[in-house]
């Protein structure tokens, strides 16, 4: 018989549904809030609902947003010619980390994957045609990871673009295999995109 209530198991059931997260660190994240003010947790609580409430994506890129267009695509020092395509709106938070891309974001919300049943049409992929048109774009850098799914996806984006005449390039030497950009430092990103190859 447990004798674990089920209000504190509970908790430490949700903590455990975060990426990263096991039995110990829920554990220990679930006594922490155990020990926490009353009015501490109320503001934390009040921040996760309202990131729901108030957050979603951008319209243009696909970007984490608190408006219909998010603050890059908003900027009007951003350069409008260069887009850089990348897996997720964590991906952008790391590009930016660098500083010296200077150019505008997609968003994908994914990678391609047939085993695992995700095609282009779950990917934010159709408005980027038109988002070359429109905004004028003379590069597309390609910043998927070098994993199976992230050059499928890099191919398949550099064939559907082909047509457009736009130049395309890949962030290619110096990103290990399989590697997410999470795990990349800033100086090896920022020589990945010096050195990025046309494709
Ligand atoms: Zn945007």
């Amino acid at each position: 018989m447990s004798y674990e209530l089920p209000v504190l198991r509970a908790l430490i059931d949700h903590f455990k549904r975060m990426p990263g997260i096991g039995e110990k660190t829920a554990r220990r994240l679930a006594f922490a809030i155990l020990y926490t003010d009353r009015e501490e947790v109320e503001d934390f609580a009040k921040v996760l609902l309202r990131v729901k409430e108030r957050i979603g994506f951008c319209s243009i890129c696909g970007n984490l947003a608190e408006s219909d267009t998010c603050r890059i695509c908003n900027d009007p020092r951003r350069e409008s010619g260069v887009v850089c395509i990348v897996e997720r709106p964590a991906d952008i938070y790391f590009f930016e980390k660098i500083g010296n891309f200077r150019g505008r974001y997609h968003v994908l919300h994914g990678l391609l994957s047939p085993l695992d049943g995700v095609g282009a049409g779950d990917l934010n992929i159709e408005n980027l045609e038109a988002r070359i048109e429109r905004e004028g774009i003379e590069e597309v850098i390609l910043a998927t990871s070098t994993s199976v799914e992230g050059d499928t996806t890099a191919l398949y984006i550099s064939e559907i673009l082909k047509g457009t005449g736009v130049r395309i390039t890949r962030l290619a030497r110096g990103i290990p295999m399989g590697s997410t950009l999470e795990y990349i430092n800033g100086n090896t990103l920022a020589k990945a995109f010096e050195t990025r190859e046309e494709i």
